[in-house]
């Protein structure tokens, strides 16, 4: 999942980076509020991180105008205010959640899983397909209880998939997803990162669960297609 983070402050934007890209997500940052619409504008998020108080527009301005241009991005505003008045407004302008600076880093991991959850895995943090499963807390992959050990795209590229099971997911798709803005379009990156995951979650399974959809992209799903 792609995650735009909207951090000033150098330092903390690093350390939020370099903590969600652990989690396996494909982080954006922008340094001020007008470079944050402008990513927000071209990209497609899973989910916003955004301060509060930011450089020429500030956390609650951005917030409100993606909403007013009709986006319906998860949007996890930070800030060092306290005061109940200040996260009703947060909430009122179309925050999903609201952390309070300084925060526990599982926290903010912990409200990204609740958020992310919302649209897609039904309240658990174990996304499943026939005999595979992936724990979004542990990064546990089995297939028929035997652990499957991914690297971190190829992680990140099952994870989008078991949220889309039994969608069909164009690659696209998946570059807007899986992976962060320095994704060379022309590079056939996408389709090396299927073709190793297919080598660890299928090969050697009677009944293949990522299957190919000629000319548009591929599908999760625990029947083979027709
Ligand atoms: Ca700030």
């Amino acid at each position: 999942m792609r995650i735009l983070v909207v951090e000033d402050e150098p330092k903390v934007a690093r350390f939020l980076t370099r903590g969600l890209e652990e989690e396996f997500y494909a982080v954006d940052v922008a340094h001020d509020g007008e470079a944050g619409l402008y990513l927000a504008e071209i990209n497609h998020y899973d989910l916003i991180v955004l301060d509060w108080m930011l450089p020429k527009k500030d956390g609650l301005q951005v917030l409100q105008e993606l909403r007013q241009r009709g986006s319906q991005t998860l949007v996890l505003l930070l800030t060092a205010r306290d005061a109940v008045k200040d996260r009703i407004r947060g909430l009122d302008c179309g925050a999903d959640d609201y952390l309070t600076k300084p925060f526990v880093f599982e926290e903010l991991l912990a409200r990204i899983r609740a958020l992310l959850r919302r649209g897609h895995s039904g309240g658990t943090n174990l996304l499943r397909v026939a005999d595979l499963t992936l724990d979004l807390v542990t990064h546990q992959v089995t297939r028929n209880g035997t652990a499957i050990v991914l690297t971190p795209k190829e992680y990140a590229l099952l994870e989008y998939f078991l949220r889309n099971t039994g969608k069909i997911i164009t690659k696209t798709q998946i570059s807007e997803h899986v992976w962060d803005e320095h994704l060379d379009p022309f590079s056939n990156v996408i389709e090396v990162y299927v073709h190793y995951l297919r080598d660890k979650v299928d090969r050697g399974f009677a009944r293949p669960l990522i299957h190919t959809v000629r000319g548009v992209g591929y599908l999760l799903k625990e029947e083979p297609t027709p």
